[in-house]
């Protein structure tokens, strides 16, 4: 199984906490969906052997295209690729862009599931995060989008400074209350060069503490455990029948093909990732060049990339695929290291799988680079 990811990389306004690739110009839109489109067309070779499973539209903000657009997209993966009978074609989309007419419009689409930036459904949050949308919007999308599309995922952020417990129970009931089935939740984590970063340098933001955004954290396991949702990545939430397959396939190590300036590839030996600029990336595209740079994964950092997705999964870590992928050494190694967390419950071993304990989610990250090896081997 494999993916194709599609990074758009525009928006409308720079969110104060974000650091990823995006231009707020669109004079270059244009230009850009031919180098996307081109770039499929030169990268099929990758991919001759395998069938597409996902497409997933990321950003930026890929709901600024029109779609029509996304269409000239979809269809040239179609065009070029071996598509599944039902794949899963996920579009990141901002509360703002999706009007009633653009819902419906993409409902009529083969985009099949949405994945909507609401981040917080308080005017003050949004307002500190300088999203492009307001609460009303907020609302009024989720409306209209849950009588067209069965399968949306909201994205929520928990720890922004000033936000009270109660008021993050509202936003995640709120949520609920929409009959939403899939949830992505972060912390706001202050990114270097960002404008979070420096208003909390100049002390006009206080930074939140630790101990408080790891209480919303388990506020959120819980009201969505409760809810009948699975708690099946450190950050993703689904109910049963609902996980993200896109991301699901990322997590289990299966390959995927980033395409646009600044994306992400894998083909289970190396990883890539193209230039991280729309300029420099068109420029290249139209010369027919991939402006990729790519590194070779080593065994210990396959190793340690199995240890870190696995913990952060449900599905957890195989002993046995450790074993039968990277030797004895690796195995006894991994089991070593974890003794120490075991003991402290923050892991526990069940069916051969190595996993995080609730208590030792907040510090899933932390114990994987405990179990990581260096590269040595
Ligand atoms: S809309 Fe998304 S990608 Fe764009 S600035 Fe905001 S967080 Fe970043």
């Amino acid at each position: 199984m494999s993916g194709i990811y599609i990074h758009i990389p525009f928006c409308k306004q720079a969110c104060h906490y974000c650091d990823f690739h995006f231009s707020t110009s669109l004079k270059k839109k244009d230009e850009l969906i031919d180098a996307l489109i081109r770039e499929i067309e030169l990268r099929q070779y990758e991919f001759k052997n395998t069938t597409v499973e996902t497409i997933y539209f990321g950003g930026g903000t890929p709901s600024l295209l029109t779609s029509e657009e996304l269409k000239r997209i979809i269809d040239s993966v179609f065009k070029n690729y071996n598509v599944s009978e039902n794949p899963e074609i996920t579009l990141e989309a901002n509360p703002d862009d999706l009007s009633n007419k653009q819902i419906i419009n993409l409902s009529n689409s083969q985009i099949n599931r949405l994945s909507i930036g609401i981040q917080s459904f308080h005017e003050k949050d949004l307002k500190l995060m300088n999203r492009a949308h307001n609460t009303q919007e907020a609302k009024q999308c989720l409306e209209e989008a849950t009588k067209y599309f069965n399968n949306i995922s909201l994205d929520l952020i928990y720890g922004i400074p000033g936000t009270t417990h109660q008021e993050w129970e509202q936003n995640i009931d709120i949520a609920l209350a929409f009959g939403i089935k899939h949830i992505s939740s972060y912390a706001l984590t202050v990114e270097p060069k960002t404008a979070l970063a420096s208003f909390i340098d100049k002390g006009l933001i206080n930074t939140v503490d630790d101990a408080l955004i790891q209480e919303q954290f388990y506020i959120l396991i819980d009201k969505l455990e409760a809810n009948n949702f699975v708690h099946y990545e450190l950050s993703n939430f689904g109910k049963e029948g609902f996980f993200s397959r896109n991301n699901s396939a990322y997590w289990q190590g299966k390959h995927y093909i980033g395409i646009g300036p600044s994306a992400h590839s894998f083909n289970g030996k190396q990883r890539g990732w193209n230039i991280r600029n729309n300029t420099k990336y068109i420029k290249a595209i139209q010369n027919n060049e991939l402006p990729i740079e790519t590194e070779t994964l080593t065994k210990t950092d396959r190793y340690n990339e199995c240890v870190m997705t696995g913990l952060r999964t449900v599905w957890g870590v195989s002993i046995k695929k450790i074993k039968a992928e990277f030797g004895t050494t690796f195995e006894t190694y991994l089991l070593q290291q974890a003794q120490k967390h075991i003991k402290e419950h923050l892991l526990y071993i069940e069916d051969d799988k190595l996993k995080v304990t609730k208590k030792g989610k907040f510090l899933s990250d932390g114990i994987a680079s405990d179990l990581f090896k260096i590269n040595i081997v």
